[in-house]
């Protein structure tokens, strides 16, 4: 590694979000969201494009749901100046009446009321309890010339952000609780409050009636389950195994940059930053108190790839979904002392590499991105010290990577500098390099 020298991918923009978020008694919100966004890119732009998820769910982009989301935008300003807006899917579009130059700073802000839908993909309400996902305009990357924005994508996360910083001020009625990517988060919670958090690459909250709590404090991380059901006893353990996890990935990758890590359960399997969902696979039903464990290791896995470490989770899946199954599987060869079953991993003879854009698959992409990214990875340590390698391969990775991003030609550029590899022959068949 003497002389190797990290590249990252450069988001092409900051951005400081100052969320203000009211929900009323008939669970309708309205939101003010100003935001600050600089242009660190080396192009002047005539338009800014933003993520606006919440509108994939109503009734005209989502007929199938019986009770889709509203979306009432009441204003758009840049610079305190009212602008036109272009929505179509979840692509939010200011066109500029004046370029933004590079290293220049403009202001955004919107105002706007949603309700959300019932049997929604993240952002939903389930029961008497409100999820708040990807629920603001989020801006895209900048790069290669133009905006990051891809197609939105029913499977897989088609959205990618950039680091950035966030302050959040609440008022949701008495009877509920929030929890979110704060490290501060009480509970119960006032109705009435804010956070900041800085550095993250989103915010989710989640608005909860009567959870019951579990809270299982150690060095200093708290873990926080939330349950829907009357289990206690199996939230303990998921306690227990999420404390287990966290530490082992502190101290074989590295540091989790905060002091509270919360586990919301009974919906889809989804990772935030400082919180995470656990329950089922796309909103299939609930899985088994084994496999939900196994489900929470792994979206504890994705604090440190893609909460800490940033990939393009459209371009790059394999990146985040890879090396979190990758992550994972260590924890639990480490902690069952199972041997890595090395001689059933072949090399791929399959048609499709892991590291497509989650477009350019069909049914088929957990196998590539979760599956045989994993497996190919353990492959790299067959031969070059098995699990105690990999734990020092994460360590380096982390140390060069954290809070940045990076891409497939950045991973393998970094792999053969850290095994001293001459060629990209252990690259091929499962990676497309050019
Ligand atoms: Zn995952």
């Amino acid at each position: 590694m003497l002389g190797f020298k990290p590249s990252f991918i450069k988001q092409g923009n900051e951005s400081k979000y100052r969320i203000n978020l009211t929900m009323n008694t008939n669970g309708v919100f309205h939101i003010e969201s100003t935001i600050k966004i600089k242009n660190t890119s080396a192009d002047a732009w005539n338009e800014l494009v933003f993520y606006f998820i919440p509108n994939m769910s109503t009734k005209k982009n989502a007929p199938q749901l019986e009770y889709p989301s509203t979306i009432n935008f009441k204003k758009v300003e840049i610079n305190e100046k009212n602008v036109s807006f272009k929505l179509d899917k979840d692509t939010l579009k200011l066109p500029l009446s004046s370029n933004i130059q590079p290293k220049k700073e403009t202001v955004v802000h919107f105002s706007y009321d949603f309700t959300l839908p019932e049997k929604g993909l993240r952002l939903t309400k389930s029961g008497n309890n409100y999820f708040l996902a990807q629920f603001y305009p989020m801006l895209a990357t900048y790069r290669n010339h133009k905006w990051n924005k891809e197609k939105y994508q029913l499977r897989g996360e088609s959205y990618h952000t950039g680091f950035s910083d966030f302050k959040i001020t609440y008022d949701i009625p008495k009877e509920f609780t929030i929890t979110s990517t704060s490290q501060n988060d009480e509970y119960p919670s006032e109705n009435r409050g804010s956070f900041e958090i800085n550095n993250v690459k989103e915010v989710f909250i989640s608005i909860l009636k009567n959870p019951k709590f579990v809270l299982k404090k150690e060095n200093n991380v708290s873990i926080r389950v939330f349950g829907m059901e009357n289990d206690i006893e199996l939230y303990k353990e998921i306690s227990d195994v999420a404390l287990d996890a966290l530490n082992f990935f502190q101290q074989n990758i590295g540091p989790y940059p905060f002091k509270q890590l919360d586990i919301v359960l009974g919906e889809m399997g989804m990772e935030y930053p400082g919180i995470i969902t656990a329950g089922s696979i796309y909103n299939s039903q609930q899985v088994s108190s084994e496999a939900l464990k196994n489900m929470v290791v792994h979206e504890i896995a994705h604090q440190w790839f893609y909460a800490i470490i940033s990939n393009d989770s459209f371009n790059d899946a394999w990146l985040d979904e890879g090396f979190a199954n990758f992550a994972e599987s260590l924890y639990y060869f480490s902690s069952t002392k199972e041997k890595v079953p090395y001689n059933l991993i072949k090399r791929p003879s399959k048609e499709l590499v892991v590291n497509l854009p989650i477009d350019k698959y069909r049914n088929n992409q957990s196998s590539y991105i979760y599956g045989e990214s994993m497996n190919m990875l353990w492959k790299l340590f067959e031969k070059r010290g098995g699990i105690n390698k990999a734990k020092e391969f994460l360590k380096t990775y982390y140390q060069l990577y954290k809070f940045k991003e990076l891409n497939t030609q950045e991973f393998v550029r970094f792999t053969k500098a850290y095994f001293n590899l001459k060629d990209n022959s252990d690259f091929e068949g499962w990676l497309k390099l050019n």
